[in-house]
């Protein structure tokens, strides 16, 4: 069944949406995307005459009630956004009579899944040596579809639309659909442009295709950079993970962020490229720091020949040309993970050009995709999220799909 396709007038939907908002120490939702993304699947709910019954997680509370992360605290900006009140059920595996009491056009929120350890199924307080571990496993997996089917008793319809955690098997995201038939569960727009996109990516893929991979380290990375070499042309590593490669071509990186563990990594992924025939672009000069901070002293230096007592901070100039020639002519673009400490004002030059150059790219007729949690931020405060073809909401999820994995929380409804 598809969203748009179904008529919800008289049923009630329960919505699993992505609202981990980033909040202040005071509450206040500091950047309201991931609110605003799922609003056309909630307002298609509404206007057709449904009921919502929206879920989601906040953070990692770890199967217990912690008030910081309470939904709670998002009630009057849902409300706001939707422009219709929203009650609040303060436990996820309580909210039945006040599912029950929806009336068409009402919305329950109900609070935060992860305060029950069953929405991830994981068992808690036990170690992973545990010899009892396994046992406690299998009772958690029981206890998970049970609290599953809990949440399926509040609605008639079930509507995916989290992205972000699609890849995780989790009750609401997955074990939930068991409890209803084909043609009562559904993806949500959000769930199905972020679909759209990843098949962009890689069913009709024009050339060059360019992946741009930055971020901290090379391990978290490494599954999509080897899936990735068989698909594109270009494969730009940038950010921390330089460091690891300019040490393991016997370089000296000082203090910059480097994985020494990963040197033989490193010198496998240049192998890997070169038989390939992948052209694979590294950073040769670099923006060193003297601190990991805002204000420190910098000078420019070679990614191979780093100061005792300085680290590589962002990318060079040289490199951010050489990065920006590589984006331009591309027709297909993957941008996950930023060139430098974007967070600091003074280190965002190199994620900049990246970005300036894709724009670019994409003015000129490619597709260019932004993903993960950083790569999303990066591009918000340079403003030009509007200027690529798509900005996903995924990170894990967006790897793990462009990784060609089946994400549990699609395959959950499409089978
Ligand atoms: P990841 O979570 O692995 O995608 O990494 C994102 C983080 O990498 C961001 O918070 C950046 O500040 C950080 N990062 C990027 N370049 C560097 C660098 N040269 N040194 C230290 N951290 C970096």
């Amino acid at each position: 069944m598809t969203i748009e396709n179904f008529n919800f007038k008289g049923h009630k939907a329960l919505v699993r949406v992505d609202f981990n908002v980033p909040l202040d120490e005071n509450g206040n939702i500091t950047d309201d995307t991931r609110i605003r993304g799922a609003l056309p699947t909630l307002k298609k709910i509404l206007n057709d005459g449904g009921a919502l019954i929206i879920m989601s997680h906040m953070g990692k509370p770890k199967g217990k009630v912690n008030p910081k992360l309470s939904l709670k605290q998002i009630v009057p900006a849902v409300s706001k956004a939707l422009g219709v009140p929203v009650e609040f059920a303060p436990d996820a595996a309580e909210a039945f009579d006040a599912a029950k009491a929806l009336m068409p056009g009402q919305v329950l929120l109900i609070e935060n899944l992860r305060f029950h350890p069953e929405e991830e199924g994981k068992p808690v307080g036990i170690d992973k040596a545990d010899p009892a571990y396994d046992a406690a496993k299998k009772e958690m997996k029981e206890r998970q579809k049970v609290f599953a089917k809990t949440l399926a008793s509040y609605a008639d319809v079930y509507v995916n639309d989290a992205f972000g955690t699609a890849h995780r098997k989790h009750a609401s995201t997955a074990v939930v659909a068991d409890y209803f038939d084909k043609d009562h569960k559904m993806l949500g727009y959000l769930m199905e442009k972020e679909v759209t996109a990843v098949d962009n990516i890689l069913s009709d893929i024009k050339r060059p295709f360019t992946a741009i991979m930055g971020g901290s380290k090379v391990s978290t990375k490494i599954g999509i950079i080897e899936n990735l070499m068989d698909k594109v042309d270009n494969l730009i590593l940038c950010g921390g993970m330089t460091y690891t490669f300019a040490k393991a071509m016997g370089g000296n990186v000082g203090n910059s962020i480097c994985e020494l563990d990963k040197l033989d990594l490193a010198l496998d992924i240049m192998r890997k490229a070169k038989e390939k025939g992948v052209n694979l672009v590294l950073g040769t000069d670099c923006v060193a720091a003297d601190a990991f901070s805002n204000d420190a002293h910098t000078q420019v230096c070679s990614v191979m020949d780093i100061p005792e007592g300085w680290e590589g901070l962002d990318a060079g100039p040289e490199t951010r040309k050489l990065f920006a020639e590589t984006i331009k002519p591309s027709k297909t673009i993957l941008w996950n993970g930023p060139a430098g400490v974007f967070e600091f004002d003074n280190f965002t030059a190199g994620s900049r050009a990246i970005a300036d150059a894709i724009v670019e790219a994409t003015a000129n007729g490619a597709f260019s995709l932004v993903g993960g949690g950083d790569s999303v931020a990066c591009i918000n405060k340079f403003g030009l999220a509007d200027k690529v073809s798509y900005v996903s909401t995924g990170g894990g999820a967006l790897l793990e799909a462009i990784e060609g994995k089946v994400l549990p929380g699609i395959a959950a409804i499409k089978g």
